[in-house]
């Protein structure tokens, strides 16, 4: 039998492959390269030594869907595949909604013709708005969201609620993920986003290989400990192995279930700035700038739920956070591309 990874080309999905061929799962990847590309998943091949059966199919298209569901043994489902970009989520609020939204409806449909009703859901903190208290907990109550991508998430978390509610032969494991950075310790994978990027770990690194000039730091006036914005990093990899241990509670017929995936610590962005500086023992040149708008002070995670029920815990701190995502940034300044 197979895991079905959608968006398994992508930053968290190609690090999740690795992981899962580690334990011993059978993967198969769908994934429409919207935004990754298939040397993700060679590189993961050269790194598991395991073949990674891949389609290159939206999962907008059920016929296609179909078909994979026909032709492969499926009894779960990963599903990373969507857009993730806020601003632009802002800016193309349709096409978010599109994807994302009908994008899973048509999958939980061939799934559920295909008796296949096991799903791990990428879920975000970004569902608590601003947070009502911090450690976050899965007791949090969802906050405003500010933007049509976290909307979609919040969305999606309610539907395959609704529906589990209604058949609970559904198994559901909602994973809300803090901030992930870092990237596989080959330096072979890593995060690649198209265009300038949003996120502040792929800017850095960005500026590091002179790339990009140097970081703007969005607000140095929140009620924090130096005034920057406090954020939960979790190395990737750790996530990835989050999603191995969501994968075993979910064959134990997991019914309804919902996760914080963060450390527990929160780091500023002048602490990211100063740790990655240390590990990589480059400079990286700033300047403060006005808050963004929709940013939140400070947001992190309790994770205890995930170890008690998953057995599951952040191993990697940020100096190795910071330490990975500059070698694959640096063995590989232009992403994906030669
Ligand atoms: P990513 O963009 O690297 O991966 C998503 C993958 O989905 C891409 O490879 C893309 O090509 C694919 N995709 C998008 N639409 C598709 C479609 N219609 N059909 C088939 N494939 C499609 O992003 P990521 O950082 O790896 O994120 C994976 C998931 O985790 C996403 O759902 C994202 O919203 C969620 N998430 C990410 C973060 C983060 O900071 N990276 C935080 C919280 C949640
Ligand atoms: N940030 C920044 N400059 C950038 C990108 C991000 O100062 O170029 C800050 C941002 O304001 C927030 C933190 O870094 O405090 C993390 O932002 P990111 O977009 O990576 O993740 P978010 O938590 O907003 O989803």
């Amino acid at each position: 039998m197979a895991i079905l990874v959608t968006g398994g080309a992508g930053y968290i999905g190609s690090h999740t492959v690795i992981e899962l061929q580690n334990a011993g799962y059978e993967v198969v990847v769908v994934d429409n390269l919207v935004n990754s590309s298939k040397k993700s998943l060679q590189r993961v091949e050269q790194i598991t030594g395991k073949p990674v059966p891949f389609y290159q199919v939206d999962i907008l298209d059920a016929d296609a869907l179909n078909a994979i569901f026909e032709k492969e043994e499926i009894d779960s489902c990963i599903h990373f595949a969507g857009l993730k970009a806020v601003g632009e989520s802002v800016q193309k609020p349709w096409e978010y909604y599109y994807n994302n939204i009908s994008g899973t409806l048509v999958l939980l449909d061939v799934m559920r013709k295909h008796h296949v009703k096991n799903i791990i859901f990428s879920s975000s903190a970004t569902v608590y708005g601003s947070p009502a208290f911090v450690p976050i907990t899965e007791e949090c109550p969802k906050g405003e969201i500010t933007n049509p991508y976290g909307q979609t998430k919040g969305m999606l978390e309610q539907m395959l609620i609704d529906i589990q509610k209604a058949d609970p032969e559904w198994n559901v494991i909602l994973l809300r993920y803090f901030n992930p950075i870092g990237a596989h310790k080959s330096g072979m994978i890593g995060e690649n986003p198209n265009g300038t990027p949003n996120n502040l770990m792929p800017y850095i690194t960005q500026v590091a290989v002179g790339k990009l000039k140097q970081l703007g730091i969005f607000g140095n006036d929140y009620d924090t400990h130096d005034g920057t914005g406090v954020r939960d990093y979790i190395h990737v990899v750790d996530l990835a192995v989050g999603h191995v241990k969501a994968l075993k509670k979910i064959k134990e017929k997991a019914g309804l279930c919902l996760y914080n995936l963060g450390t527990g610590q929160g780091y500023s962005v002048l602490d990211i700035v100063k740790n990655f500086e240390e590990a990589s023992g480059v400079s990286i040149p700033y300047e403060m700038k006005p808050r963004r708008a929709g940013d939140i002070a400070t947001c992190y995670a309790d994770p205890s739920k995930a170890f008690k029920e998953l057995g599951w815990k952040a191993e990697r701190g940020i100096r190795e956070m910071c330490e990975d995502s500059w070698r694959w940034q640096s063995k590989n300044p232009n992403g994906y591309e030669e």
